[in-house]
């Protein structure tokens, strides 16, 4: 028998779960049970909790293999980077930590900083969220290219310490034990004789500022950031805990290690390799390839964990849209439940939006915008939907057609 939620009208064919009262005559389905608990308790309406999302009390219950678990629910796919990505994070926390538990052995364990390597939204950005959430360690995110040496106009690599300790309520200790992401690490790069970039302000210098907080040093901060606040006074604030993860396209970088390892190849010269082989070259990327990229030396070797992320095909799209939790299919969906609306997305339309993304090459990042084109008109209209399923098909997508409007009496008569 097909179960009907008295409360938004929709029923269990497509898949929901519905829950009856005592009497078995009223019934509730998830999504309204996660409506009224946040009606209730307030808090953020489309985060879907669960415990595998509590903070662990006790650092000592982590462990690489939890944190990949941690990963797989909300990023698809880059097995290996999400594999190293676990392991760098725990060795982090465990020096931090645990470092004493060693028996008697004055080794010191230096710290291991990470670079993610990747193109534009395949899930850099939120690898290094996930699991600083996950932990509840406070994450500046910066963008490199916004840097400058000081003394230039633009932002003082200081002002990332700035942004990790508003991001930790002002405690300086929790901040010391954060993380800071640097995004577009790639376009700051020195300009050597492979590339031609032309810039400004030579990137050589804000690596070698980026250099010295990453090393680990006592770093002077404004604590309202920038030269905005002449007057304000200084906090120390230690860097030598704080983990930091470089990231960036690096674009180019394939033909660098083509280049190296391509006449070594037997029989295998580089203009007979295929295009998706020499993509996946860059799996193979060596200290020595970022340093003719234009990275300094000093800096790679600071950033001892190196994981390399891959371009998002068709299928990766399709499941981004629909796996993790917090998938975008399953907000709107929520979304529209809160109305009493069902929705449905063909296999198809998926497919299509997919296709859509992957033309603009901006990777997972242009699924939302699409999907909110797409359903302007229709949540425009979602309130007067109720006890309606919609079905958005290829067509849809595409523009030729508006969703299918299916009254849910008829579903469940
Ligand atoms: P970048 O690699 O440029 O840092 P982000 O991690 O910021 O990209 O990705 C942008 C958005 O795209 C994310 O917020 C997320 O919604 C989505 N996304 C990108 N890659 C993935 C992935 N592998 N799995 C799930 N979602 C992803």
């Amino acid at each position: 028998m097909i179960k009907k939620c008295s409360f938004c009208g929709g029923n269990d064919g497509d898949g929901r779960r519905i829950f009856p009262n005592d009497t078995k005559d009223a019934f509730i389905c998830e999504y309204c049970i996660d409506a009224a608990y946040e009606v209730v308790h307030g808090g953020e309406i489309l985060d879907i909790k669960d415990e595998s999302d509590k903070t662990p009390k006790d650092i000592e219950d982590i462990t690489p293999k939890k944190l990949k678990e941690v990963l797989d629910s909300y990023v698809v796919g880059q097995e290996k980077a999400k594999k190293t990505f676990s392991v760098g994070i725990y060795n982090h926390y465990k020096r931090i930590f645990r470092q004493d538990e060693a028996q008697e052995d004055d080794t010191e364990i230096s710290k291991s900083n990470i670079l993610l390597i990747g193109p534009t939204g395949s899930g850099k950005t939120l690898m290094a969220q996930t699991l600083a959430k996950f932990l509840d360690v406070p994450i500046a995110i910066s963008d490199a290219t916004s840097l400058t040496e000081a003394g230039y106009v633009g932002e003082d690599v200081e002002n990332i310490l700035t942004r990790l300790l508003q991001a930790a309520d002002g405690d300086v200790k929790k901040a010391e034990q954060g993380i800071v992401f640097v995004d577009e690490m790639d376009k700051i790069a020195r300009m050597s004789e492979n590339r031609s970039i032309t810039r400004d302000v030579s990137g050589e210098g804000v690596q070698q500022a980026l250099l010295k907080i990453i090393e680990g040093s006592v770093v002077n901060i404004p604590p309202k950031g920038g030269r905005k606040h002449p007057n304000q006074e200084f906090i120390q604030i230690d860097t030598s805990n704080i983990l930091f993860i470089c990231a960036g396209a690096f674009d180019g970088l394939n033909e660098i290690i083509n280049r190296r390892i391509g006449q070594n190849v037997l029989g295998f010269g580089q203009e007979k390799r295929t295009k998706s082989e020499s993509e996946n070259l860059i799996h193979l990327v060596e200290p020595d390839d970022l340093v003719h990229y234009g990275i300094i030396p000093e800096l790679i070797g600071r950033l001892h964990a190196v994981a390399t992320l891959e371009e998002l095909d068709e299928d990766a799209m399709v499941r981004i849209l629909t796996e993790p939790k917090n998938a975008i299919l399953k907000q709107y969906q929520k979304i529209f439940a809160i109305d009493g609306v069902t929705l449905e997305f063909e296999d198809n339309a998926l497919k299509e939006i997919a296709n859509l993304a992957l033309n603009r090459k901006t990777g997972a990042r242009g699924l939302r915008s699409i999907m909110e084109e797409i359903m302007l008109d229709t949540m425009f209209d979602l309130p007067e939907l109720k006890g309606y399923k919609v079905v958005v098909t290829k067509d849809v997508v595409n523009g030729s057609q508006k969703p299918i409007l299916i009254k849910q009496d008829i579903l469940s008569a």
